[in-house]
């Protein structure tokens, strides 16, 4: 019989395991705190367990610890880079940075990418499989055991659409909130999305209290669907209409990921057009990132993002420029993974 994944359990999941074990249930509520409070790596540590209750659990579970295969540490902001190694040898990224207001850490969900945006490394080698819930808090307490730092931010924006793996992703959005785990309030998190607008139309329904970040990198159904494949399913119009539904439901901002590529995306006629989308869902905030330049293409960090930042601000769309951290360890998002694949 297979060992089964512990850490993606809920506490009443837990308490069912544990009751048909014959044990009490109020031992699945000190297990769940050894798991998602101290986050423990093996069962032994559990020391208020009786011992053949920690030998059931060995031979019935496993706890999921990814192997750390590397770790770059900026000298300059103290970002951290890992790449996880799960059980079955697929990797995941994971970044730490770290602000005024605490640290943040930016996990994926998927193994690869279906999305096919032409501007991410992430999506390059395919999509190989979705995250499960361990595996995603697996990098939240995974990061916290080896920088020694808490989290007190999340963002959903490493490899992977978080939207194309909903349950798991809600299922590890449950247990990171839940209060005998991290507790870590929902509105501390933001998931960005490529634009599944009816899994946002969900979201928002399940008011959650997380905010909504979505890349959209142009702002016509003509430019957007050259470089997001996801534009031909679900256009502009349908996005911009979910995105309203969303901050009607919730009362959250939502955040627009615009990466701005020399040339292509970071001409003044591009900024009106902009302008002219968003206006309908405003307030809202754009995030300009200079692109990661990615080896497979051709595409250039724009020289127009001051004066792109400057027209969508004066014609009242709140708009800032992504600080670039790490620089000394920079790797565009998914190029850690590539590169390690290739070696
Ligand atoms: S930008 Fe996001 S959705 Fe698009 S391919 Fe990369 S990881 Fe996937």
């Amino acid at each position: 019989m297979d060992k089964k994944d512990i850490l993606s359990l809920t506490l009443p999941e837990l308490e069912a395991e544990i009751t048909a074990l014959g044990e009490k249930k109020f031992r699945a509520g000190q297990l769940f705190g050894w798991l998602h409070e101290k986050k423990i790596t093996s069962f032994a540590e559990c020391t208020n367990l009786p011992k053949a209750f920690i030998e059931q659990l060995d031979a019935d579970y496993f706890i999921m610890v990814p192997a750390v295969k590397r770790k770059l540490e900026s000298k300059i902001d103290g970002t951290v880079k890992f790449l996880y190694e799960f059980p079955d040898g697929e990797r995941a990224e994971t970044v730490m940075m770290s602000y005024k207001h605490g640290n943040s850490l930016c996990i994926s969900t998927q193994v690869g990418c279906k999305m096919g945006c032409s501007f991410c490394a992430s999506t390059k080698a395919g999509f190989v499989r979705d995250l499960a819930p361990s595996e995603m808090l697996a990098q939240v307490y995974g990061s916290e055991r080896e920088s020694g730092r808490k989290v007190e931010s999340l963002v959903l924006m490493g490899i992977g659409e978080p939207l194309d793996n909903f349950g798991n992703v809600l299922r590890f959005l449950q247990l990171l909130s839940s209060e005998k785990g991290k507790n870590m309030s929902l509105r501390h998190v933001s998931l960005s999305t490529c634009g599944i607008v009816p899994r946002i139309r969900e979201l928002a329904d399940m008011k959650t209290g997380l905010t909504l970040s979505v890349s959209l990198h142009a702002p016509t159904d003509e430019k957007r669907s050259a470089i997001m494949p996801i534009n031909k399913r679900y256009d502009t119009a349908e996005l911009i209409d979910a995105c309203k539904y969303y901050f009607s439901q919730t009362g959250r901002r939502i955040s627009f990921e615009f990466a701005l590529i020399d040339g292509v995306n970071d001409d003044a006629v591009t900024a009106k057009e902009l302008v002219k989308l968003l206006k309908p869902v405003s307030p809202c905030h754009v995030n300009l990132i200079p692109v990661n330049e990615i080896k497979e293409r051709e595409y250039r960090k724009s020289s127009r993002v001051k004066e792109f930042t400057k027209l969508l601000c004066d014609s009242g769309i709140n708009a800032t420029v992504r600080r670039t951290l790490g620089a000394d360890i920079n790797a565009a998002c998914g190029q850690l993974r590539r590169d390690s694949m290739e070696n």
